[in-house]
């Protein structure tokens, strides 16, 4: 997902002063990364809105501060599950969480190409063509439906995370040039064990 800076969840660099909640009691997920399979698939329908799934969403949250990133999609911890965190604020405003389960897209308008990265495909970004404006309906993490528009940042965020549930990754976006390139240094960071 977007980081605050630009439009993606790779690390920002104003991340580390972002004063963070301390996240003692909750679980700090790994990242999964690019070329694990979960990632390709797209989730299940989350069904069953209980204390678990408020506690997953509230660990979700703090693998996602954690990370430096604005936003987590459940397969990017191992899940195959429709739901996903954003916060475009990283943490700054605690009304700015967005818990996401099922979400849709609903409404999309105007389109802006902004660089984007992924959690999930570290140290790598590109040019990702996106609506300036979408809204989505979703449920929150106690089952409630609701709607949420989106612009610029957080469009793009909703858009990430919602391509992460239906097994997209952001690099199916960029160019063949530029998407080979970046799969072709991934698979010598991976023979070299960096991956
Ligand atoms: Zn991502």
């Amino acid at each position: 997902m977007p980081d605050k800076s630009t439009s993606s969840d790779a690390p920002a660099p104003t991340a580390a002063e972002t004063p963070q909640a301390p996240s003692a009691a909750r679980k700090i997920y790994p990242i999964v990364k690019y070329g694990d399979a979960i990632l390709d698939k797209p989730g299940a329908p989350v069904k069953k809105f209980d204390a678990e799934l408020e506690q997953l969403a509230e660990d979700m949250f703090a693998s996602m501060y954690a990370a430096q990133g604005v936003g987590l999609a459940a397969p990017q911890i191992g899940l195959s599950l429709r739901l996903a965190v954003v916060d475009v604020t990283g943490g700054k405003n605690p009304e700015a969480k967005i818990v996401l389960a099922n979400p849709e897209i609903v409404h999309a308008e105007g389109e802006v190409r902004e660089e984007e990265g992924c959690l999930s495909v570290p140290g790598f970004r590109g040019y990702v063509l996106r609506p300036q404006f979408v809204t989505i309906k979703a449920q929150n993490a106690k089952g409630e439906a609701f709607e949420i528009r989106g612009e610029n940042l957080l469009a793009r965020a909703f858009c990430h995370e919602i391509d992460h549930l239906n097994g997209i990754l952001f690099l199916q976006h960029l160019s063949m040039l530029k998407r080979d390139l970046i799969k072709r240094k991934i698979k010598k960071l991976r023979k070299q064990g960096e991956w």
